[in-house]
């Protein structure tokens, strides 16, 4: 049975734009799903709806409700007057940021996992981008979440250093099973992470292709590996990338 049940009818902004519509797909439990699509089309809004930061939409979205859900964005978003650890411990729970507890021994061996150990009581100010990264990694790991939301969490760093948190994910991931929704512009990265990738329309967006990756894991560690095979998806559908508005209406904002 599905872990996750996403069914839109739709999604309007109180100024009248349209952003999601007719969008329905389900997830199962510790399945990795990349969403890919134009930017503008209502990706960003779709997980803000799934982590329930904002109710205002006609659907459902459905999930067991003890889920722990964890959510990483474009920017690392470190408090900058917090060390690493003291931004790590924000999301732990009371007694977990004290004592020695589980929690709290999970946040050691993330730390020394993707090495941070000794950036620990180093400033967000203090560290490369790469870094950052990292320790937002660590923030959402530690909590063991059921349900990771991830919106483009390695864009704007360069290729090598995006190259080296996509394989601490992958680590991670294959330890601990979340599910997970990865926003990506960046369909290599897409096809090196996730086991299924909905393409995404533009505007209002609903699902023009759920496509499994037809890929064994572990995966080739380098993305152009997997040239050959973004370049056959995009021969075979190449509006795939663009999204095809097939409900746009002009004038529907
Ligand atoms: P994506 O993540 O795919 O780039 P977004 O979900 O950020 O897209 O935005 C989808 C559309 O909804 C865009 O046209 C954007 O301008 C619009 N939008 C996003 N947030 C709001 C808001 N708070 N009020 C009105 N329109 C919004």
């Amino acid at each position: 049975m599905s872990f996750l049940h996403v069914d839109l009818q739709h999604k309007i902004y109180p100024n009248g734009v349209c952003t999601l519509q007719d969008l329905h797909f389900a997830a199962d439990k510790g399945e990795f799903i990349a969403l890919v699509g134009p930017s503008g089309t209502g990706k960003s809004t779709l997980l803000n709806l799934i982590a329930g930061l904002d109710s205002d939409f006609h659907g459902s979205i459905h999930y067991p409700p003890d889920t722990s859900l964890s959510f990483m964005f474009q920017e690392p978003h470190l408090l900058p007057w917090l060390s690493v650890e003291d931004n790590i411990r924000l999301v732990l729970d009371a007694p977990a940021r004290q004592a020695d507890t589980q929690r709290f021994t999970r946040m050691e061996t993330l730390l020394e996992q993707l090495d941070l150990t000794d950036f620990r009581n180093s400033f967000p100010g203090q560290l490369s981008g790469g870094m950052k990264r990292r320790a937002a990694l660590v923030r959402a790991f530690v909590t063991q979440p059921g349900l990771l939301l991830m919106d483009e969490p390695f864009q704007s760093l360069d290729e090598p250093t995006a190259q080296g948190l996509r394989q601490l994910l992958l680590q991670l991931w294959e330890e601990n099973r979340p599910t997970v929704l990865f926003v990506t512009h960046n369909l290599n990265e897409a096809l090196l992470l996730a086991d299924r990738i909905l393409f995404l329309s533009a505007r209002p967006a609903h699902i023009i292709l759920d496509y499994p990756v037809p890929l064994a894991r572990p995966r080739p560690p380098e993305t152009h590996q997997l040239q050959p095979l973004q370049d056959e998806l995009l021969q075979q559908r190449p509006e795939l990338l663009c999204g095809i508005p097939t409900f746009y209406q002009p004038g529907q904002g």
